[in-house]
């Protein structure tokens, strides 16, 4: 026997999509559950691809097959295609598994002739209606089969609106419309020198190969590698008798959703259009209005579509997109899918349903996906907030951000490693400018739409970017940014909204993201099946309190060197690096200490009676050393203005910056490197931890400080670092006459520390491994280098199979973290262990580390509701498995 390339809907399910497409399955699903679906049956997706096999041909085994299956249709209508009295019309429809919307060609109203045009005119008594499915089935085919540009079509259509004073197609008469019908074969003609075939059955398999061949368009395939659909996927085609919508004031087509897909909200919402067919709406040639108006002028279809969009959604269990015709008074439903919908609606939809007992709490929280929730956790603009708005371009990638202004990604990369936040402005970004792009706080280019590459991107790195913003005029020679009234110079500052495409002057003052009581409901269910506890990677008492405020446990990285980089300190730690001797440094320190007690101070407020991990100082020497070549620059100046002193100051400078230049400053002379080198830094810092502890003991607030050494290789590094640091806590509990329990443990983050970890547990009272760090120096990549350069072309060649910085590598990486977790604990089986980087909030990450028997994970403050997300899913899978 041969293969079956044909389904007709009865023999179909929701769960055959792969093979019937997900549309071809969904229809098959309606008919089961007696919902009116017109009739009609679906070739496989593996008819697609034997159709390439075949040198994009349709083999005969297939084509009899649709013959046969078309003899049935015939007959359960009691149509016949192309008969002169009884004629059958159909939709020629695309669909893959993975629902791709308005990618694939469709084509309505097949089996369309003169001959038939006629009988359907007779038959309904309604000759306009006819000839405008007429015109509709020669425009959408010659375009789509037969490759007519469609726009020679449109132009008449308007042409003959115009001769007849009407504003809508549908006001068009029957004699115009016939009319129009001429022209448009006379077009067809004229184009492909061939006669509009007038043979239905031609029409039918024309139309099903265009519709695979669509499969390889180009705005199909660019959708494919954006949302990583594999190509060997192909499409399924639905041959599907024809409703119509466009037979006068009691029909019409439309959308319905039911619930909100933006908000959420359990309401049926959607978009009508009377006197319609489908593509109307989806081309958005004509404005829909909503399903108030199919209320008011068909009430009891919009009853029964009411009563199905429930039906359907019990059903399925999830918020469903409705394409629905109505035919004089008739519902018909034409597709049912999954609506695609935002963050917001995603969360409020799945509490709902849980709230509802439609489905259970933990498939609400199985069903986001944490990565998703990204936009919700991005700040906004202050909406109380006076704004100097100069100009405005599309949205691409909501949120808002302030930073100073520049003009390429290299000075965008040198600017965010000194600390600061950046807005890359460009005319257009290309593949070249990724590493700049991850450097930025925000993204504006001047051209581009929302499908452009820096609008992609953006959205994938979760910046906020505006595109197409016409209203400036950027001079990249002069790195100045126009408009009719203002000009703006690298550095200055503005402010730009993704969300609604505005650009500020200035610094805008922007509010931490809110969350929905849903939203809170959700996180709070995440807490009650979770099992790692969460804490925050803060560097400051602000982001302390943000952590709290969206649930961390507790600090699990506090890095002390991010204190420094704020303008007013900064110059205070690169003395403090330049400083020649230990005389000279003490000072220097000493006017550090206060600075990071009060830090401290602040943070332990904030996170009284759970725990803070204080990271000793790890400067990266060449963040905080002037630049040399700038320096040379300003020698040449002063000595051009004669001013001595300024130069002899600064040759000093440039002398100094000269010895401690380093090949790789990355792997240099830092960390626990300088803490043994240089004990006083350390010894000071400790200083200021423990008075912080202290003083808050002393008003009753209790705080559990933990120190950790960065940047370890050798254990005894740690017992060095452990020696210097135990020390310093005697001395200050002496002075205090009090003291307190700080635990001192590792940093791991370079490969030999993990695979020393018994050692290094001898001298550790816990651990905590770094895996950005640990990633860099596993793979020898530098991360900045890797994004930026050769990262992508790795991942588009297969090379990689995911971004190492974004999912944890568990072959290599994560067998480190173990070797890790299990030396650690044969030496010490009650060493607690935890991880920080930016893994720690991604799924498969987490599951991983969950499972990997660490004790903790620490994130970003604004990724830890996703951190938590991630971890109830964990959580959840692993009690599945038992
Ligand atoms: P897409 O995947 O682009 O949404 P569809 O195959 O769903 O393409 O077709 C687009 C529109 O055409 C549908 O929403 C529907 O309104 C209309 N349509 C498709 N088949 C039929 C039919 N048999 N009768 C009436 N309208 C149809
Ligand atoms: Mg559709
Ligand atoms: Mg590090």
């Amino acid at each position: 026997m041969d293969q079956k390339y044909v389904y007709f809907f009865n023999e179909g399910n929701a769960t055959m999509s792969e093979l019937l497409g997900r549309k071809g399955a969904n229809l098959a699903e309606m008919v089961n559950l007696n919902l009116p679906v017109p009739a009609g049956f679906t070739i496989t997706t593996e008819a697609c691809r034997r159709f390439y096999e075949e040198g994009k041909q349709i083999h005969p085994v297939i084509s009899s097959q649709i013959e046969d299956a078309l003899a049935t249709l015939e007959q359960i209508t009691g149509k016949a295609i192309g008969h002169p009295t009884r004629p059958l019309l159909v939709s020629v429809r695309s669909g893959s598994s993975i629902s791709m919307p308005g990618m694939m060609d469709t084509i309505l109203n097949l089996g369309m002739n003169d001959k038939t045009a006629v009988s359907l005119a007779d038959n309904t008594g309604n000759p306009s209606f006819a000839y405008d499915s007429y015109r509709r089935f020669i425009q959408m085919f010659s375009d789509i089969v037969l490759n007519v540009d469609g726009s020679l079509f449109e132009a008449e259509l308007t042409k003959m609106k115009e001769r007849a004073g009407v504003v809508r197609d549908s006001d068009l008469s029957a004699d115009q419309l016939f009319e129009l019908v001429h022209i448009y074969k006379m077009i067809v003609a004229e184009e492909t020198e061939e006669p509009f075939p007038e043979d239905p059955i031609e029409q039918l398999m024309l139309a099903i190969g265009a519709v695979f061949d669509s499969w390889y368009n180009q705005r199909a395939m660019i959708y494919r590698r954006i949302h990583k659909i594999p190509d060997h996927l192909g499409t399924a085609v639905t041959i599907q008798e024809m409703v119509f919508g466009n037979c006068g004031d009691t029909s019409g087509t439309g959308i319905a959703f039911s619930r909100h897909p933006s908000t959420g909200s359990p309401h049926l919402f959607g978009e009508f259009l009377l006197n319609a067919q489908g593509e109307d709406i989806v081309a958005g040639i004509r404005t829909p209005e909503t399903l108030d108006l199919l209320k008011e002028t068909i009430p009891r279809a919009y009853q029964k579509l009411t009563a199905v969009a429930q039906c359907l959604e019990k059903h399925y269990r999830d918020i469903q997109d409705i394409e629905f015709t109505v035919e004089n008074n008739r519902l018909f439903l034409l597709q049912t899918r999954s609506a695609k919908r935002t963050a917001e609606a995603a969360i409020k939809v799945v509490v709902d349903m849980a709230n509802e007992n439609l489905i259970s709490r933990e498939e609400a929280l199985m069903r986001v996906d944490p990565a998703f929730l990204c936009p919700l956790m991005q700040y906004t603009i202050d909406p109380q907030a006076e704004l100097e708005v100069i100009g405005s371009g599309m949205g691409a990638s909501s949120g808002a951000a302030t930073g100073i202004i520049t003009f390429d990604a290299e000075e965008a990369e040198r600017l965010h490693r000194t600390g600061l936040s950046v807005i890359l402005v460009r005319p257009e970004t290309t593949p070249e400018d990724i590493h700049g792009m991850v450097a930025s706080d925000g993204i504006l280019t001047v051209r581009g739409g929302v499908t452009s590459h820096a609008a992609v991107v953006a959205r994938d790195l979760g910046k906020p970017a505006i595109v197409g913003c016409g209203t400036f005029i950027v001079d990249l020679e002069e790195r100045r940014l126009y408009t009719d009234t203002l000009t703006l110079n690298e550095g200055d500052v503005i402010t730009i909204c993704g969300s609604t495409g505005r650009v500020i002057n200035g610094e805008a003052p922007l509010v931490p993201p809110t969350f929905s009581e849903e939203f809170r409901t959700l996180l709070m269910w995440a807490n009650e099946v979770k099992i790692l506890p969460v804490l925050g990677s803060v560097n400051t008492p602000k982001e302390a309190r943000l952590a709290r405020k969206l649930g961390a446990e507790g600090v699990g990285l506090c890095r002390t060197e991010q204190m420094f980089k704020d303008p007013h300190r900064r110059p205070v730690m690169t003395k403090m690096m330049l400083s020649r001797n230990q005389i000279e440094r003490r000072k220097i320190l000493n006017k550090l200490i206060p600075m990071q007690r009060k830090a401290f101070l602040g943070i332990f407020r904030e996170m009284e009676g759970r725990p803070v991990t204080i990271r000793l100082i790890d400067p990266p020497l060449h963040e905080f050393l002037p630049n040399a070549e700038t320096l040379t620059l300003e020698i040449e100046r002063a000595s051009v203005a004669g001013n001595t002193t300024e130069m002899e100051e600064k040759q000093a400078l440039l002398e100094r910056v000269k010895i401690l230049h380093e090949s790789n400053p990355a792997f240099g002379h830092r960390g626990c490197r300088l803490g043994i080198t240089y004990p006083e830094i350390y010894e000071c810092q400790t200083q200021a931890i423990a008075e912080a502890a202290l003083e808050l003991k002393k008003e009753g607030i209790f705080v559990y400080p933990r120190i950790i050494v960065p940047l370890l290789s050798d254990s005894h590094e740690m017992q060095a670092v452990r020696e210097n640091v135990q020390n310093s806590l005697e001395q200050v509990f002496t002075l205090y006459e009090d003291r307190i329990d700080i635990p001192i443990g590792a940093f791991l983050e370079l490969p030999r520390a993990c695979l020393t970890a018994d050692k290094m547990a001898a001298h550790a009272d816990f651990f905590v491994f770094g895996t950005n760090d640990l990633t860099q120096s596993t793979y020898g990549f530098s991360r900045d280098d890797a994004e930026g350069k050769y990262l992508a072309y790795y991942l588009d060649h297969k090379i990689l199979a995911d971004n190492p910085f974004v999912v944890l590598d568990q072959e290599g990486v994560g067998e480190l973290i173990k070797v890790g977790v299990t030396k650690g604990r044969l030496k010490n089986p009650d060493l607690k262990i935890g991880v920080c980087g930016d893994h720690t909030s991604e799924k498969h990450s987490v599951e991983f580390l969950q499972n990997a028997g660490l004790d903790f994970i620490s994130c970003l403050p604004h990724k830890i509701p996703i951190a938590r997300i991630s971890a109830a899913q964990a959580a959840i899978k692993s009690l599945k498995r038992g």
